[in-house]
């Protein structure tokens, strides 16, 4: 195992922040996996699973089983790792201005695509190198003068040429669950069943361009540029979220990060015989079926379902008590599915999104992440 440094830009004198980066087994020498825990900082979880990939891999580095590369960041965000407001630690958002830590990474497509122009052939493997390659180039050059910019742009430096990246998140009180692209559910499905997920939403597009389709959708975008010519969706790319934020244990994150080790070797960036497939838990299903279920009024949240519990159609998932008269508003469920997340909180505010179902009915359109 390699650690390396890598310093970001100051915006105050005197203060800086950095990340860490470990590195398993050899650049350019087989399929490269990125893998990152808690962009949004405060999601710990994510870190403690970090931890015990990074005991795995090294075994697995010893026993000479690392065929490709691994590059494993066990802390993604040291600027929202430090955030603390009055006792709480925030880490989704940029204290200076409110901007989601998880959003507006870079689009290359732009860039890669005016790098291709006339270079394609009929040779789909010699495309997808010059696609890294035009990704590797185009990712050099975004320059930042301020740190939570130089965050994402060193984020997407390390991960735009892999073949795998998952990037390692939790929700608040949540059942383990996954995001990735509509065209790669059969890869979600595949590492969905190893980690036991509950819920696999997938989109095409899911809004504000958060890491995990920064970059996997420039792969999509330009099969649709350059139609004439072959080219493979070159990353597959995922977020995953290890349940919920305080769901912290050695036993679940052990088996966390053996499931990842896992998807690793079926894909081939570790060596040795892959683990068979487990019976999985859920199927994929579109994140614009997946119903957010919303308070209409401010009140005190009383909880009927548990995180990953099977819902049907006109469930009462949660009940809002009006403080002022008592009443008590029951929150139903349009959709059968799982509920496969809900707040932490217990007091509502109007417009509040309360719980989130996995369902197959509802066709929501605009952008599909809520803040
Ligand atoms: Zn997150």
């Amino acid at each position: 195992m390699h650690r390396e440094t890598i310093e970001l830009v100051s915006a105050t004198p005197g203060q800086r922040h950095a990340l860490t980066v470990l590195r398993f087994g050899q650049v350019g020498r087989g399929p490269k996996a990125m893998i990152q825990a808690a962009l949004h900082a405060d999601e710990v979880p994510a870190l403690l699973v970090a931890q015990q990939l990074s005991q795995l891999l090294e075994a697995e580095e010893a026993a000479g089983c690392v065929a490709g590369e691994v590059v494993l960041l066990p802390y993604a965000n040291p600027l929202g790792l430090s955030q603390h407001v009055l006792g709480q630690h925030h880490g989704r958002f940029d204290l200076h201005d409110g901007v989601n830590f998880n959003r507006h990474l870079p689009d290359l497509t732009d860039a890669v695509a005016t790098a291709l122009q006339g270079r394609l052939g009929s040779d789909s493997k010699a495309n997808a190198a010059l696609v890294r390659l035009a990704l590797r180039e185009a990712a050099v050059k975004l320059s930042a003068n301020d740190p939570v910019t130089d965050l994402k742009n060193r984020l997407m430096q390390l991960a735009v040429d892999a073949d795998i990246v998952l990037d390692l998140h939790c929700d608040s009180q949540a059942a383990m669950h996954l995001y990735a692209l509509t065209p790669q559910a059969d890869l979600a499905a595949e590492l969905g069943a190893l980690l036991g997920a509950q819920a696999i939403l997938l989109a095409t597009e899911s809004g504000d361009s958060p890491f995990d389709e920064a970059c996997s959708r420039p792969w999509v975008q330009l099969r649709e540029r350059f139609p004439a010519y072959p080219l493979p969706l070159g990353c597959f790319s995922t977020t995953v979220e290890l349940r919920g934020e305080c769901d912290t244990d050695h036993t679940l994150a052990r088996r966390d990060a053996q499931a990842i080790v896992d998807f690793l070797r079926r894909r081939g960036v570790l060596s040795g015989p892959p683990v068979p497939l487990p019976a999985a838990l859920c199927q994929p299903t579109p994140l614009a079926a997946s119903e957010p279920i919303t308070s209409p009024l401010a009140g005190v949240v009383v909880f009927h379902r548990e995180p990953g519990q099977h819902v049907e159609a006109g469930d009462v998932i949660a009940d809002v008590v009006d403080i002022d008269t008592g009443a008590v508003h029951p929150l139903r469920t349009q959709s059968a599915g799982v509920m496969f997340a809900r707040v932490a909180t217990r007091w509502a505010t109007p417009g509040r999104r309360l719980a989130k179902v996995a369902g197959t009915t509802l066709v929501r359109k605009g952008k599909l992440l809520g803040a």
